[in-house]
């Protein structure tokens, strides 16, 4: 077989013996992601194509923006300025300048669009942007990210992209890709969301009962340090529920025949105390060494957030609701949906895309609301720890223009 190594601005290789370019349906997958295989139809002939690397921006699309693309796309309102974005998003992309990210979060939200036609279209438009590349959840990357903490206590903290379900990001594609959209749809499908006003009204529980913990005359530090001292709180008792079920699980395995020890041994392990976030805790230290768990016990005293970016985040925009909640902002709302907006779900969703993705990605848009949580005194510190741009509606020209500028660099490299 003939080797050819592609230059990193021509995307379509020929065949070495004949001189025909292969078109796109003929080159297919080899056996790594540096490589593809050329096929002649004129030569009956197999070339191997080496892929060079490629630097590409990240960019993190969320719900208001695919959703707003998408409407722009079908009311034939080519002037709109999401309709300008996208299109010079999809030339960015096609030229491989850009990767696309989309994440699993807003499944939830794309399933709840009313319109069955606008459900599917959304859906089928993100996965097609990100060609089929679905990132995980705010869970999903806290749990690498908490494993690498513990793997390597005391090293500098990377945000690697195999993190966001990126594999060797930075190589050229060509060929036939195909989507794997099965691995997704699942949680699309899956009708989950709660009631709407049952959602509403535990956020309005946990954000009162926090409250009650503040003194008064506390201040938006305070407000961080409490959310921080509950998030460890709950992972302690997971890790005291852990060990208690592993110390009954040895024992059970220990007991004697005797029906006496094993009747005593079923009882502990009944009895053994559970805390959801037992399954969380498991799955963290699940293969690490048998220190891990002690490790994490330590490392949560000295800083609550456990050393992941995505709790230090999370809490900071947990901290700025919970501050607005205990001004008085919020108490006065009687819509459902105002509430789920500001003070629930919805809120909860820009919170979990925004502490997930900031720290991998070049680009990443939100809501106006969001951009301005991110501004506020606790959150803009946390915030200011990465580079990413962020842009919401109001700053969408701004947005286009970095397209353009991005364009404009890309072409002349
Ligand atoms: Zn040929």
């Amino acid at each position: 077989m003939q080797t050819l190594t592609l230059e990193p601005r021509f995307t379509h290789p020929a065949c070495p013996s004949c001189g025909n370019v292969f078109p796109i349906e003929r080159i297919t997958a080899g056996r790594s992601s540096s490589e593809a295989i050329g096929h002649c139809a004129f030569c009956k002939a197999a070339t191997q194509i080496l892929l060079p690397e490629k630097h590409k921006k990240l960019v993190y699309l969320d719900q208001s923006f695919i959703s707003d693309a998408w409407d722009a796309m079908h009311s034939g309102s080519t002037n709109s300025l999401e309709h300008q974005i996208f299109t010079r998003l999809a030339a960015l992309r096609e030229r491989q300048n850009i990767l696309i990210v989309v994440s699993d979060i807003h499944s939830l939200e794309t399933s709840a669009i009313p319109d069955s036609a606008k459900r599917s279209g959304v859906w089928e438009f993100a996965n097609h942007l990100s060609t089929g590349n679905i990132a995980g959840t705010w869970d999903d990357i806290y749990l690498l990210q908490q494993r690498r903490v513990l793997a390597d206590l005391g090293t500098a903290e990377g945000f690697p992209l195999s993190d966001i379900g990126l594999d060797d990001p930075f190589r050229i594609r060509i060929g036939i890709q195909v989507i794997p959209t099965n691995r997704w749809r699942p949680s699309l499908a899956a009708s989950t969301a709660q009631p709407k006003l049952q959602v509403v009204e535990q956020f309005q529980n946990i954000l009162n009962s926090q409250e009650g913990s503040l003194g008064s005359g506390s201040t938006s530090a305070d407000c961080l340090v409490l959310v921080r001292e509950l998030w460890c709180k709950q992972l302690l008792e997971g890790i005291s529920a852990l060990k208690s079920r592993q110390t009954a699980v040895r024992r059970f395995e220990a007991a004697s025949q005797s029906s006496a020890d094993l009747r005593a041994a079923i009882a502990e392990l009944m009895e053994a105390p559970t805390s959801p976030f037992l399954r969380i805790i498991n799955q963290v230290v699940s293969d690490l060494a048998e220190t891990a768990l002690d490790q994490l016990h330590d490392l949560l005293l000295i800083d609550p957030t456990g050393g992941c970016a995505c709790v230090r985040l999370m809490t900071a925009f947990e901290a700025e609701m919970l501050w607005a909640w205990y001004k008085g902002h919020g108490k006065t709302i009687t819509n459902p949906d105002n509430l789920n907006q500001k003070y629930g779900r919805s809120r909860l969703n820009d919170f979990a895309h925004v502490s997930t993705f900031l720290p991998y990605v070049d680009v990443l848009t939100t809501d106006n609301a969001m951009v301005n949580f991110c501004r506020r005194e606790v959150a803009s510190k946390e915030v200011a720890a990465f580079q990413a741009k962020l842009y919401s509606k109001k700053s969408y020209p701004d947005f286009e223009r970095w397209l353009d500028d991005l364009s404009v660099t890309q072409s002349t490299q």
